[in-house]
């Protein structure tokens, strides 16, 4: 990456500030950043990072709800936690649920907030929607031509 120059720094210092993201920007502004990104490949290799940056943190904000949601049923199903809060901590069997519930009730939260954030503040969700669409537009075009014809436009 820092073997390469942008082309035209201006541009290029614009499309950093918005961590190359022309997602927003007017069809008809919109033209010139792609041209430059279509030419220049620093810029090109800039925003593939930025982009992936986006979709690990989707990916990571959405593993932690799961992991939450998986605590909370653990607590909810598996009774280990007596021997734990008897021999470990020497609490009550109901203190330590409750306490583990409110912790896990807490991260599930913040997790969910985070997953919102992730997905309002960054152009992942544009992103991984454009990914799918190429996907389902590649596997189309692989069908045979019988499945083709019967499948609605
Ligand atoms: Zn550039």
């Amino acid at each position: 990456m820092a073997s390469t120059r942008c082309t035209d720094r201006v541009v290029g210092s614009i499309l950093a500030s918005w961590r190359y993201d022309i997602s927003g920007i007017h069809p008809e502004m919109r033209k010139d950043y792609e041209g430059h990104l279509a030419d220049c490949a620093h810029c090109r290799s800039r925003q593939k990072f930025h982009r992936s940056l986006d979709v690990s943190l989707a990916v990571l904000t959405s593993l932690a709800v799961l992991f939450f949601l998986f605590a909370l049923a653990v607590l909810k199903h598996v009774k280990p936690l007596d021997h734990v809060a008897f021999n470990v901590f020497g609490l009550d069997i109901s203190d330590m649920y409750h306490m583990l519930f409110s912790a896990g009730i807490a991260g599930l939260i913040f997790s969910v907030i985070a997953v919102v954030l992730v997905f309002t503040a960054t152009p992942a969700s544009s992103y991984l929607g454009g990914l799918a669409a190429e996907r389902a537009r590649l596997l189309e075009e692989r069908l045979p031509a019988g499945i083709k014809t019967t499948r609605p436009r």
